[in-house]
């Protein structure tokens, strides 16, 4: 068994065989919500939560195959520095102006013991949800790799502005992606100013793939998750295929002490086999169905 404390490192290792195939577990909502009952929940929330409010999943049915930039790349040098907050800063105007849907407002009402979410928009904060562990960090924070300061991504954004005057409007056009970055080409001539404090790196105040979750959040999750365990308690996972390593391992953790696990997604995900219930459901109606039930 990993040590919950032992560094985890976000990786992307897993695609599934047959994303259209039949899955393992599967039930219907009904089923699914009466499996959860009233018992404490720990829920686990990925980017199929924030489809409903604009903002894609690159990794859902039918989305192209494109690999986000690495916190090795990030790091490696100017220029992809250059290319990251220059797509970022194109991809910032929608993630900004996207608000909580229905499917965040019902989680909210739901009130789990701990809402865990790989998501870097805030949305579920902005929809009034207490106990929150943004896994993967938040995209509205910018933090220096040298100094360690946090600042706000508004602050920086209007420094951006000023640095490429109409940048951001030549390119209104753009995919976002769910990290808030877009496909954009022209990145040479992109302005990325130094942290203000000491002139070091910024970087947004998100896990990378390629870079290590910290460790006292994962912890935060591991103890929850555990709690469950004595308390009768289930695990829900909504909108992740659980791709990466750093959510799926608290699915093996409460799958393995017994505890039911209820997976809603549109399309396989890698928890299925150790689901007790797969559902085949977008987020929001499912969640309005929890809340409506556990009222
Ligand atoms: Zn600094």
């Amino acid at each position: 068994m990993t040590a919950p404390l032992q560094p985890q490192v976000r990786v992307r290792t897993w695609r599934p065989a047959d994303p259209h195939g039949p899955r393992p577990h599967a039930a219907d909502t009904d089923e699914a919500v009466s499996l959860l009952g009233d018992r404490p929940l720990v829920v686990l929330t990925g980017a199929g939560m924030s489809t409903d409010s604009g903002i894609p999943d690159y990794r859902g049915p039918g989305a192209p195959d494109r690999t986000p930039m690495t916190y090795q790349e990030f790091v490696s040098g100017p220029v992809p520095r250059q290319r990251y907050w220059a797509r970022s800063h194109v991809g910032w105007r929608r993630m900004r102006a996207a608000v909580p849907n229905d499917g965040h407002r019902a989680l909210a009402e739901v009130d789990p013991g701990l809402l865990v979410t790989q998501n870097v928009d805030g949305l579920h904060e902005a929809a009034g949800s207490r106990r929150v562990v943004a896994l993967h960090g938040r995209i509205d924070e910018v933090v220096c790799l040298d100094c360690d300061t946090l600042s706000a991504r508004v602050a920086l954004h209007e420094r951006l502005e000023e640095l490429n005057p109409g940048y951001a409007d030549r390119h209104l056009t753009a995919e976002t992606r769910p990290d808030g970055d877009v496909e954009v080409d022209d990145t040479a001539g992109f302005v990325v100013p130094p942290c203000d404090v000491c002139g070091g790196v910024l970087k947004p105040h998100v896990v990378f793939f390629g870079e290590t979750v910290p460790p006292e959040r994962v912890a935060r999750c591991f103890d929850a998750v555990d709690a469950l365990a004595d308390r009768d308690g289930a695990l829900l996972v909504a909108g992740s295929s659980l791709t990466v390593m750093s959510g799926l391992r608290f699915v093996r953790r409460a799958a393995k002490a017994g505890n039911p696990v209820v997976v809603v997604n549109r399309g396989a995900t890698r928890g299925d086999d150790v689901a007790t219930a797969t559902v085949e459901a977008g987020c929001t109606d499912f969640l309005r169905a929890l809340a409506a039930a556990r009222g």
